[in-house]
């Protein structure tokens, strides 16, 4: 890992191939580049800097000699460490990377000469070209009313009966038809139009359990999905209160749905608004729980009403004693925090059964119900009365 040069060592010379690049911890590393018979220093690398990245993220061979021009010492980091990490950044972000270096290696060669630059990797650009594309269209879509809200009912287990429901969010887009929320809601986060979502998830949701009540008598919960960078809004609270008031609906039919990772969050804002959520009586229901790395200490201080036990765990739990020792563990959690239980994901009767034995109260999957769209909820919520009666 750890490399010392005397002052004229060589580290890597001009046209080496690469399998690494150097942190130079301490002394100062000079580079320099041949071209038609000329050597010049092109750059000089001191502590805290790299030597040798560029050669690496663009897959070419070294395009400096690097000299230590005092005594140095390095730590040598291998090239799949630095691409591993590369592969999952923001395309548009690793393309930024690529033209900047291809542009500060043409500053660097003497004998450079004006060349069109053209993307080399043709899937990275084409990435890029699509991923940009996504950002506009997704722009565009809220503007044309392209999104809209389905409705997953979760049921109680016990009676059958549909309890509430989770808003999905749903896009149809002009070309390529209905996108799935894991293909936008990330690049809707990071472009910023998540609270646009977010808006009409709420108003949506709130406009379904207003019309369940006044067309059949049913007070149901809705599940709504938030953000944490929603969560960290100055109007977040006032916005939802303003529609509860709208819509004349009681805040604890509102459950919101945040990951683990979104109610750690250290942001100041966010801890404001959990605080004012629990005053205003509106429960959080954590998503995917089971997935994250809770600080249970920290979730006991939080407005929770319910826990979502993931798919991972829930679907299939009649197979396997691990899937059923953790339900069995977060249900006693459950009790022990007074929170209710939603089973996610469920596909099957045997789960269904084995769930209500560990303690589930509530289950939600396409053992039961697909989402489904706001005239098929009410169908299925009359269909159930007649049941009954
Ligand atoms: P989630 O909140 O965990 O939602 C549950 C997902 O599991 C939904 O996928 C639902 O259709 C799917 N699901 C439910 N039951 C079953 C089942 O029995 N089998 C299988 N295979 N899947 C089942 P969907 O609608 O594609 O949503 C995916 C994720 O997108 C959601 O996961 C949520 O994290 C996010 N999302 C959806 N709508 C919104 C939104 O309005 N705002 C935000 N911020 N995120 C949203
Ligand atoms: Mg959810
Ligand atoms: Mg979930």
């Amino acid at each position: 890992m750890q490399h010392t040069l005397n002052p004229g060592d060589i580290l890597y010379q001009q046209g080496d191939r690469n399998d690494c690049a150097f942190l130079v911890a301490e002394g100062e590393v000079g580079l320099y580049r041949t071209d038609t018979g000329t050597t010049k220093l092109i750059d000089r690398r001191g502590a805290g800097s790299l030597v040798g990245e560029s050669s690496i993220i663009l897959g070419k061979e070294r395009a400096v000699t690097a000299k230590a021009e005092t005594a140095c010492t390095l730590f040598r980091i291998p090239a799949d460490r630095i691409l591993r990490q590369f592969d999952s950044l923001d395309p548009v972000l690793s393309a930024c990377i690529n033209t900047t270096i291809s542009f500060v290696e043409a500053l660097y060669n003497s004998e450079s000469h004006l060349v069109i630059q053209q993307g080399e990797n043709h899937s990275e650009i084409h990435k890029v070209i699509q991923r940009l594309q996504t950002e506009h269209d997704l722009t565009v879509g809220l503007e044309r009313g392209e999104f809209h809200v389905v409705y997953q009912p979760i049921v109680e287990v016990s009676s059958g009966q549909i309890a509430g429901f989770e808003a999905l969010m749903r896009w149809t887009h002009p070309e390529n038809g209905p996108m799935r929320p894991d293909h936008f809601i990330a690049i809707a986060e990071d472009i910023s139009a998540i609270w646009n979502i977010t808006v009409i998830a709420i108003v949506e949701a709130c406009r379904t359990l207003r019309l369940s009540r006044d067309t059949l008598g049913r007070d149901l919960f809705a599940s709504i999905n938030i953000s944490a960078r929603d969560l960290a809004r100055h109007d977040f609270v006032d916005f939802l209160a303003n529609v509860l008031d709208q819509y004349d609906l009681a805040p604890d039919c509102i459950k919101l749905e945040l990951t683990e990772s979104a109610l750690v969050s250290k942001n100041a804002m966010t801890e404001t608004n959990l605080e004012r959520l629990r005053q205003l009586g509106l429960g959080i229901s954590v998503d995917d729980f089971g997935t994250g790395y809770s600080n249970l200490g920290h979730l006991q201080l939080l407005p929770i009403k319910t826990l979502k036990i993931d798919k991972s765990f829930a679907d299939g739990v009649h197979a396997s004693n691990t899937a059923k020792g953790i339900v069995r563990m977060l249900v006693a959690l459950g009790n022990e925090l007074n929170v209710d239980i939603v089973a996610e994901g469920i596909e099957s009767a045997i789960d269904v059964s084995v769930l209500e034995a560990l303690g589930c109260r509530y289950v939600q999957g396409f053992f039961f119900f697909k989402p489904m769209a706001q005239d098929d909820l009410l169908k299925a919520l009359t269909q159930q009365a007649a049941e009954v009666a």
